[in-house]
């Protein structure tokens, strides 16, 4: 997967001080693959990592992360920008055009299969749940049997309207008759259903063209399966070169994609993802979250993963000894020191916040307790104030010898007693970490 080869990346690229293009070629080798193996097409890998490159070499590599992170870092910024991503964790979506004179027309397009008969009702279920308005859907589908009859059936299903099936009809005057109806009807939105094939040809392209023609879309939405990868890249293609495309909807997001075809079909198309299908339910469909994807590209969405990572940076010796004295049940004062220092070493706790995509309760869970970087100094000042036997045996530590400790370290006496309840909550929660089975426990700490 990508997060292992991201790890190997991670590997061979810790400890070195900046980002030359040695280092960065390396890296791209692995990001190449890793994006071929999410089922992005070549040429847009290709230029992906030409972007990624010309970003990365030369750039200066902060002082709290290896470059390997640095690298990552960069990858998925790059990632959620060209999945159309904005804001702080690339949470924004494109959202659905329904600001036109009514009716406004969406127009679904997309290959047999790709899921356009589910997407069009699952559309018609939002616009009446959550834009309030008032859809009436047609099927153009003359192709296959029973197409019109389905889309009745999930009418009824989402309580929207169907227009009645009039055997015998051609597409577009199916079109026509939805165009009319909709206006009688007041309605806001007409969903146009369309016809798909088994693969693109012209006849399918012509139908398209004149469906476009009668009904004035608003919105051409591409429907297509995430599951389809490379193939979904020559379909974006042939539709987005004959019909002008506003979106693209990608269904089976639910099934293992990993992403790939999303990347693809930002950049073959042009156009914005704006839902993903996430299930065979009426209500499986999910506005596209850029962010998100790009975890997913990336294999980093898991924070257990990330914790890991994280972890990876500690000294790998401190790593055993700490581990040692986990299952031995001890944890004093110096543990609690090494604790700090390497929590400081990784550029502190913000830093280590920053490394956990969406780990917004993280971040507020530190900033509420207080826990900045100068807590740190604070808390390795007061451990430096105390005793050899009071390091090794906290439980020493009393009102009096508080006190001492406070004024030898410039502080107080409450941060000392904060010290001492952080000590005994990590016992506690290494012991916690212990049960459920070492360090992949770890991510219960930030969930
Ligand atoms: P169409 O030929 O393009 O109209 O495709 P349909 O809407 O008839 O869908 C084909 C099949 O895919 C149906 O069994 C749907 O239930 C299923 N399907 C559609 N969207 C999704 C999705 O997002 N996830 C899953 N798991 N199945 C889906
Ligand atoms: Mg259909």
């Amino acid at each position: 997967t990508l997060s292992d080869r991201l790890t190997g990346v991670f590997d061979r690229l810790r400890g070195r001080g900046s980002l030359n293009e040695q280092d960065v070629r390396d890296a791209m080798r692995e990001v190449r693959v890793a994006l071929l193996e999410a089922d992005v097409a070549l040429p847009v890998a290709r230029s992906f990592i030409d972007k990624v490159t010309e970003k990365a070499v030369g750039s200066q590599v902060l002082k709290s992360v290896t470059p390997g992170q640095q690298v990552v870092k960069i990858v998925n910024d790059e990632l959620v920008a060209m999945l159309g991503g904005e804001g702080e964790d690339g949470a924004q979506a494109a959202p659905l055009l329904l600001d036109a004179k009514p009716p406004v027309v969406i127009m679904m397009v997309g290959l047999q299969g790709s899921g356009k008969t589910t997407t069009t009702a699952k559309l018609g279920r939002l616009i009446r749940e959550k834009h309030g308005k008032k859809a009436l859907m047609a099927s153009l589908d003359v192709n296959r049997p029973a197409a019109q009859e389905q889309l009745k059936v999930l009418g009824e299903q989402v309580d929207v309207a169907t227009l009645p099936i009039v055997a015998g009809q051609q597409p577009v005057d199916i079109a026509r008759r939805a165009m009319e109806s909709a206006r009688l009807q007041n309605s806001d939105v007409l969903l146009l259903d369309t016809a798909g094939r088994l693969h693109v040809d012209e006849a399918l392209m012509a139908e398209m063209k004149a469906v476009a023609g009668v009904s004035v879309p608003t919105e051409v939405l591409l429907v297509v399966d995430s599951l389809t990868g490379q193939d979904a890249v020559n379909v974006a293609k042939s539709f987005s070169d004959e019909v002008p495309l506003t979106g693209v909807v990608l269904t089976r997001m639910d099934g293992d994609a990993r992403g790939g075809a999303a990347l693809s079909m930002r950049a073959v198309t042009g156009k914005p993802i704006k839902f993903a299908g996430t299930g065979e339910k009426l209500d499986a469909i999910e506005a596209f979250h850029p962010g998100r994807v790009a975890d997913r590209i990336l294999g980093m969405g898991d924070v257990v993963s990330l914790v890991e990572k994280a972890a990876a940076v500690v000294e790998k010796e401190d790593a055993d000894r700490l581990a040692k004295r986990m299952m031995q049940g001890k944890f004093d004062m110096n543990d609690l020191r090494m604790q700090l220092k390497q929590m400081q070493n990784m550029g502190g706790l913000g830093m280590l916040a920053g490394m956990l995509p969406g780990m917004k309760k993280a971040k507020a869970a530190m900033a509420a307790s207080n826990m900045d970087d100068k807590v740190l100094v604070h808390m390795d000042a007061v451990i430096g104030s105390m005793t050899a036997k009071e390091r090794a045996n906290p439980a020493l530590m009393n009102a009096k010898r508080k006190k001492r400790v406070a004024a030898g370290s410039g502080t107080s006496v409450q941060e000392v007693n904060k010290l001492l309840k952080m000590h005994q909550e990590m016992g506690r929660a290494m012991k916690q970490i212990k049960k459920m089975g070492g360090l992949k426990g770890l991510g219960a700490l930030f969930g």
